[in-house]
């Protein structure tokens, strides 16, 4: 560590000891680390989700299971349904595994390495686990970071090239003592100050020893062109009974996997549906919705029946006055809404 990196994390610490963010999951700057469990429930919830998204859900969580034994011992359907509504549903599933993992084990693991073992734990949130829970000096790189970072030091290679120079700048300024803090600082600082489109340069600790200060900082970091995303088309089924929906458990592994859901005709990312129903009936469109994916669009058109049959797919009828309770994931609510608003 050079004396310039030296101070860098002397003075953003000095400004995270005044400013840091207040959050539930969270230790006041300079106390003892918080539970791993809230640490680690935290960081898997805010993986490409906001804070202010994120809160609600955590306390709901922790209010239904406060330890990981006790979310260790929850049924899968439970966790789906509590989770529903806030995305990358396999994030939910790997909870689950990895809440038995620490279970099994008698305490969560304390290293990044062996916390890099969890499932869905992956090399950020290993690090960041290790570093905020435990105090291990461990470099941790964010979306934030990466931004902070790459204009510290006017990175001028685009990500996602630049991640290893970004690395390695990361781990100069990281200091031996208080790295969980310092991580957090950085991640306040990102959110805050050094924010992508209006970097608050005037506000900012660090801005001594940023090099992109002059030169433009909110072009920073740099990325390669990216691809556009695919718009795919598909379809749901509404079929409904006596002031109920059919609704079926989707495939454990594939996409929205063990989540509640219509069922639907098959579309993926890799391609549209078939446009085919379930079986033969009378079938009214109800309008479409849109959801966004992380590598494409649907434009997902709500087919409605109304029925006597029990249709001949594995589901369950469920009363329209409780759909609120099965924890449909938002592209299905969204279906939903559009049928009951008629
Ligand atoms: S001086 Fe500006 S660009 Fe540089 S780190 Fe601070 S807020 Fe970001």
């Amino acid at each position: 560590m050079t004396a310039s990196d030296n101070a860098i994390s002397t003075e953003l610490l000095d400004w995270y000891d005044r400013h840091a963010r207040d959050l539930p999951w969270r230790a006041a700057p300079g106390q003892p680390a918080p539970d791993p469990y809230r640490v680690w429930l935290s960081e898997i919830m805010l993986q490409q989700t906001t804070v202010a998204a994120v809160k609600p859900y955590f306390a709901k969580f922790l209010h239904i299971w406060p330890t990981v034994e006790a979310l260790a011992a929850a049924p899968d359907d439970q966790i789906m349904a509590a989770w529903a509504g806030l995305g990358y549903y396999s994030r939910a599933r790997n909870l689950a595994k990895a809440a038995r993992v620490v279970a099994e084990l008698g305490a969560f693991p304390e290293t990044e390495a062996e916390l890099r073992k969890l499932p869905g734990v992956g090399d950020y949130t290993a690090a960041a686990i290790a570093a905020i829970a435990f105090g291990e000096r461990a470099v941790v790189v964010d979306a934030n970071v990466e931004r902070v970072v790459s204009r510290l030091f006017a990175i001028e290679e685009p990500l996602p090239k630049s991640r290893k120079v970004i690395r390695t700048h990361t781990d100069a300024i990281t200091p031996e003592c208080r790295a969980g803090d310092f991580a957090q600082a950085m991640m306040d600082l990102g959110s805050s100050v050094c924010t992508s489109r209006s970097p608050q340069c005037l506000l900012c600790p660090l801005s001594r020893h940023c090099e992109a200060r002059m030169a433009e900082p909110e072009h920073f970091p740099f990325k390669a062109p990216k691809k556009e995303k695919p718009i795919r088309a598909g379809q749901a089924y509404w079929i409904e009974r006596e002031q109920s929906v059919w609704l079926v458990t989707r495939e454990g592994t594939g996409m929205l996997g063990g989540m509640r859901a219509l069922p639907d005709d098959g579309w993926s990312a890799k391609g549209d549906g078939s446009s085919i129903p379930p079986f033969d009936g009378e079938w009214a469109e109800a309008g479409s919705v849109s959801h966004s994916f992380t590598h494409f669009s649907l434009d997902l058109s709500v087919m409605v029946t109304r029925t006597e049959q029990e249709p001949a797919i594995k589901g369950e009828w469920w009363p329209l006055d409780r759909l609120e309770q099965a924890g449909l994931p938002t592209l299905f609510a969204k279906a939903a809404r559009r049928v009951l608003a008629g």
